[in-house]
Parts: structure tokens; C-alpha cells; sequence
């Protein structure tokens, strides 16, 4: 098995790690998200020095936050777009780890990268046609539709969708600097955070925080299952440790879908249709591996 290279690029760290999959970590870093020039010399860096220590790497492949340039005929091809990180706007992240590390590179979004990470090692095995969503400080989702991962324009901005939204019940107005109430601003961590003003760790599970939680979740997903046909959603990410809110969010999409799809995926055994990663926190990770065995072969 060939060596490979991942980098899950997050906005608050960028994790790094070589290996060949679940089982065969070698190493990991955690670098903080500061400035492009300081945190890519680290990852520069724990790079050259596991290439001394394990051999050369056959690719890297990275999972970044977006919005990035996926399009691979792109002459930005591998960029940070205009990211709402000023000091990461149009840097060319790939093609600077290309080039210091002379390596092939692979290169998607974070959450597309967890799509494949899960498909080719976890809860997504099989499937041709499905979302990984992640609910963490943000949500993204992102996925494989007819075995390819989801690119056109650009990429997917699934936390970005806009929903109904009745001030009466939730006074909230989002936290969503462009939208203000897109699902993202109604129901990420932050938004949980912002609205009720302590960290969702530390509400109760009996908590209205989780019902109302549920309700918006529910109805993203309910409009990701009408345009996409997903076989499977896997759901990542820091607020989805409240394990009750899996069997609250599956009622609601039951409820929200009417029967409408009349598949036994949904009516009769949602339970294993919306599921959490099996690969847990790792799926990006292991993701970025996988781009890294597709950049190499
Ligand atoms: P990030 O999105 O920053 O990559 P995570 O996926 O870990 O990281 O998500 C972090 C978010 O998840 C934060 O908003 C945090 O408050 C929230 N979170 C973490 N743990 C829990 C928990 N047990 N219950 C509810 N929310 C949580
Ligand atoms: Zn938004």
C-alpha cells in the first residue's frame, strides 16, 4: 500500500496526518488556522519530516473549507476563494503544497472529502448517491452523486440553504453574516451558542433548545432528500454529540416527508437511513486520504 499525505483544513486548525487508512495512522498534527504564510510552513514542515522518518508519500490529498476552487481545470484550481477569512482569500493552497512537497495533490471540500472517507470506509460503503452533512460551528454538506463527488459551478453551500423560519416560536434572527437565517444561521453551534446564549454542551438534553434544533435540521435534510435522491445521510460534526437529537431529527423528516417518499429506507427503517459517521471525527481526515489515492493512481 502506497504511503499517502491528508490535510483536513479547517478554520480553526488544520489537522495533517500520513498513512494508508483507519488503521495505519502513522502520525498526526494539529496546526492552528493563522496566518496562510505560518500555518503552511507547519504543515510544510510536519511533511518533510515525516517524509524523512516513514519514506516518500505517493500524493496528499486535502479537504479545505470553503468556498474553494474544485474545478480542476480551473487556472485557481486548488484556491481559497473569497473565503470570510480575510487573510485566506485567493491563496493557492494546493499548488503551494504541490510544489514545496513535489507531490501529486488532491484537493475538495472538507465535507466531500468526508463523503469519501465514509464511503470508502465507513458508513457509506456502497452507495452511489448520498450527503455527508456536518453540524459543527458551521454546517456544510457535500457528498457523491452517481459515484462522483459534487462539483459544478463550484461546490455545494448546503448550510447555506434558506428555510421557513416563524419568529413567534423562535425569536432568533441567525447568526448568518450573509443570510442571517439560513440554516447555518438558525442552527449551527453557533447559532445554539448565539440564541441561547451558553454553549450547546452544556444544555440539558430535555432542553427546548434540541426540539427546535431538530425541526430545522430535519427540514434541511427533508430538501436535500427531494433534490438529491440520497441512498444514505451521514451526520458529522461537534452538535450531533447530542446523540438524542439523531432519533428526534429522523421523526421529523418522517413527519415533514408525509410519506411522500413511500421507500422502506424511510417509512419503516429511517434509523439506519440518517446515521452518524462511523469513521466519527476522522471521516475528513481519512477523506483527505482518499483524494490523495485517487491524485496518485
Ligand atoms: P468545527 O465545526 O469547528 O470544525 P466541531 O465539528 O467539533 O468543529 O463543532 C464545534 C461546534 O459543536 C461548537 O459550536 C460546539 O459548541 C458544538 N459542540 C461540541 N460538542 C457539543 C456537544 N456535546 N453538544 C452540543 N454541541 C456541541
Ligand atoms: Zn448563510
Amino acid at each position: 500500500m502506497a504511503l499517502l499525505g491528508g490535510i483536513e483544513a479547517g478554520g480553526t486548525k488544520f489537522v495533517c496526518a500520513v498513512g494508508t487508512g483507519p488503521d495505519d495512522i502513522r502520525a498526526t498534527a494539529r496546526i492552528p488556522t493563522t496566518t496562510p504564510q505560518e500555518t503552511l510552513a507547519q504543515v510544510i514542515s510536519f511533511f518533510r519530516q515525516q517524509t524523512e522518518k516513514e519514506g516518500d508519500m505517493a500524493a496528499i490529498g486535502i479537504g479545505a473549507f470553503g468556498p474553494v476552487d474544485v474545478r480542476t481545470h480551473s487556472n485557481t484550481f486548488g484556491w481559497f476563494l473569497d473565503t470570510p477569512k480575510p487573510a485566506w482569500q485567493q491563496i493557492d493552497f494546493a499548488g503551494v503544497i504541490k510544489r514545496e512537497l513535489k507531490v501529486p495533490v488532491g484537493f475538495d471540500t472538507d465535507v466531500n472529502a468526508a463523503a469519501l472517507g465514509e464511503h470508502q470506509w465507513g458508513n457509506a460503503q456502497g452507495l452511489e448517491t448520498f450527503i455527508y452533512l456536518t453540524v459543527g460551528t458551521g454546517i456544510g454538506g457535500g457528498g457523491l452523486v452517481g459515484g462522483k463527488p459534487i462539483h459544478g459551478l463550484l461546490h455545494p453551500e448546503m448550510g447555506h440553504i434558506l428555510i421557513p423560519h416563524d419568529l413567534s416560536v423562535d425569536p432568533f434572527l441567525g447568526c448568518c453574516p450573509f443570510h442571517q437565517d439560513c440554516l447555518e444561521g438558525l442552527a449551527s453551534g453557533f447559532a445554539i451558542e448565539q440564541r441561547w446564549q451558553q454553549k450547546g454542551a452544556s444544555l440539558p438534553d430535555d432542553h427546548p433548545a434540541w426540539a427546535l434544533e431538530a425541526n430545522y435540521l430535519a427540514t434541511g435534510l427533508v430538501n436535500f432528500i427531494l433534490m438529491l435522491s440520497p441512498e444514505r445521510i451521514v451526520i458529522g460534526g461537534g452538535v450531533m454529540e447530542q446523540k438524542q437529537l439523531f432519533s428526534q431529527v429522523r421523526e421529523q423528516v418522517r413527519k415533514k416527508l408525509n410519506d411522500y417518499i413511500n421507500v422502506p429506507q424511510i417509512t419503516d427503517n429511517i434509523a439506519d437511513y440518517i446515521v452518524p459517521p462511523k469513521l466519527g471525527g476522522q471521516a475528513g481526515i481519512l477523506g483527505a486520504f482518499v483524494l490523495a489515492q485517487q491524485a496518485a493512481s
